[in-house]
């Protein structure tokens, strides 16, 4: 048995002086610093932060296919380094796309010394592919993405409302979420860019507009079908007002949003910079604040990474064009740092934190029973980490494959020390080689 102990533990809503006994991969008990049983290996860490794992339910790893954009040896290696124990993998942008079985077991294939972290899937719902989701569920996958507008992968087609009406009654006789994209293209024709290095263009390209009218579909569409709906990447504040709505009614709507949406806004986002363009676009100060009132009134659920990598040339960084750069964000390792220098800012505590970014995620993949809180019986996952420490994000510290992110050179708040996967050290703030064995699990 291993004990480890500090004086700030994250139990039950508070965080207290205790020590987690650790035994066979799991929390035997939680006592007070002198019940630690005598045959113990144990772990003093003063006064850090011990805190459960992050579960980050929306990465895309790109492998197989697309595997100089990501992969699982690097997007796990820097899960592990912020503090991420459980990630879930999107249905694209690998190559096959996870829309049937054979592609599950493909990409399952290359997991092999590849988990860092423990690792689900999300598959996919494409039009006509409606005979696949059974196959998928009988093989363990229970959330399901859509995209309501193109998804810039021609294999990975948007689902209009007929492929919807086909997909969301099986999804919801088996109790699957369906994960979804939220824009709809409400323009008639190619916008008329004038400069394509101006961010402000690019933002008016995606207007609010788009998520609120998608949203207002899917969450008809969640009511008719009796089919829990995620709203993934929440950018829009515009559409709070709809969720609150479909709550009140009790329709089955969750949704998330992510660090870029919570920290960064158009105001300050440099023209021509493609490691800013993600879609939905990030929006200006306002929205931003709406957002975090959407978290603290319980209208969004939780906050996720939307992990969304390619390389370097594919962000036209040189050519400096925001139309044709990549969408997508990479900001996998610093999710809990970026969020918790944020919290400062509105007085927000680690309660927020662990429930924002470990409890209410594992409910959406069904790993509420197992992962995101310290308590007896749960898996012994943990990060452990100093909140007063600061930080600045160098390329060099990166650990996910393309060396390149919208926040290098921002200085953030919290530094992680440990991570705990399962009673065993993933990582190591002192020792970042990652010579040990991947101990991941597919999950
Ligand atoms: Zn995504």
């Amino acid at each position: 048995m291993r004990a480890i102990s500090s004086k700030r533990v994250f139990v039950n809503g508070h965080l207290i002086e205790a020590a987690i006994i650790i035994k066979n991969e799991t929390i035997k008990d939680i006592v007070d610093c002198d019940k630690i049983p005598a045959n113990c290996q144990h772990t003093n860490y003063g006064d850090l932060v011990i805190m459960p794992g992050l579960i980050d339910t929306h990465v895309h790893i790109n492998e197989p296919g697309r595997t100089d954009w990501e992969g699982f040896n690097t997007a796990t290696q820097a899960a592990a380094a912020g503090g991420i124990t459980t990630v879930i993998d999107m249905p694209l942008n690998c190559i096959p796309v996870t829309t049937t079985l054979e592609a599950v077991n493909v990409k399952k294939a290359c997991l092999e010394n590849q988990m860092w972290v423990d690792i689900g899937f999300h598959g996919g719902v494409i039009p006509d592919n409606e005979n696949e989701l059974i196959d998928m569920m009988n093989a363990g996958i229970n959330s399901f993405k859509a995209f309501m507008i193109d998804s810039g992968i021609d294999e990975f087609p948007a689902s209009d409302v007929a492929t919807l009406n086909k997909a969301m009654p099986i999804l919801a006789a088996n109790n699957a979420t369906l994960l979804v994209h939220a824009e709809l293209d409400l323009n008639n024709q190619e916008p008329d860019i004038k400069d394509k290095k101006s961010y402000q263009e690019f933002l008016e390209s995606r207007p609010d507009s788009w998520e609120y009218e998608a949203i207002k579909q899917i969450i008809e569409l969640s009511q008719k079908h009796n089919c829990k709906v995620h709203i993934v990447h929440l950018s829009s504040a515009k559409a709070l007002e709809l969720i609150q709505s479909a709550h009140r009614k009790g329709i089955k709507v969750t949704s998330e949003t992510c660090p870029h949406y919570l920290t960064l806004s158009s105001e300050t986002i440099p023209d021509g910079d493609g490691r800013f363009k993600c879609c939905p676009p990030i929006r200006d100060n306002n929205n931003q604040n709406s957002l975090w009132e959407g978290l603290e009134n319980g209208t969004i659920d939780f906050i996720v990474s939307d992990h969304s990598p390619c390389t370097p040339a594919l962000k036209k960084l040189e050519q400096e064009n925001l139309w044709e750069a990549w969408g997508g964000i990479s900001s996998l390792q610093f999710g809990l740092s970026l969020i918790w220098t944020a919290l400062q800012k509105r007085n927000l505590g680690i309660d927020q934190l662990v429930k924002w970014m470990c409890e209410r995620p594992a409910h959406l993949v069904n790993l509420n029973h197992c992962k995101g809180k310290i308590k007896k019986g749960y898996q012994a996952d943990f990060v452990i980490w100093n909140p007063e420490t600061k930080h600045t994000i160098n390329k060099e510290d990166i650990l996910y494959k393309n060396k390149m992110s919208a926040y290098e050179q921002h200085t953030v708040l919290g530094v992680i020390e440990q991570t705990y996967l399962r009673g065993e050290i993933i990582f190591d703030q002192n020792n970042k080689n990652f010579t040990h064995k991947p101990i991941g699990k597919y999950i």
